[in-house]
């Protein structure tokens, strides 16, 4: 095994990493299960954070944000369409999406 450093044991949050964002009206299927927010239960109308470390945040209409740990950058790409900017801080996107 390759001998890596040992990891950040602090978390990325979004307001701390550049990253590309979209918005996601529709409910979000991973797995085959939709996805709900684990604090109001809202299912639809997600703001998605991919950022630089390749992780996936999703963040509700009322604000909750969690990480998905099933998605990642390639999913993102796949299902984004061409990014049109990096945001470089959380308010700025979401001012640019509307939320
Ligand atoms: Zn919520």
């Amino acid at each position: 095994m390759p001998d890596f450093p040992p990891a950040d044991p602090r978390a990325p949050a979004p307001q701390d990493v550049e990253g590309v964002m979209m918005r996601w009206m529709q409910p979000l299927v991973v797995d085959g299960d939709v996805h709900a927010c684990p604090t109001c239960g809202a299912y639809r109308d997600w703001i998605v954070f991919c950022l630089r470390d390749d992780s996936v945040w999703l963040r509700c209409r009322a604000g909750h944000q969690v990480q998905e740990p099933r998605l990642n950058a390639a999913w993102f790409n796949r299902n984004s369409g061409p990014v049109d900017h990096w945001h470089p801080t959380l308010e700025d996107g979401l001012r640019h999406l509307g939320h």
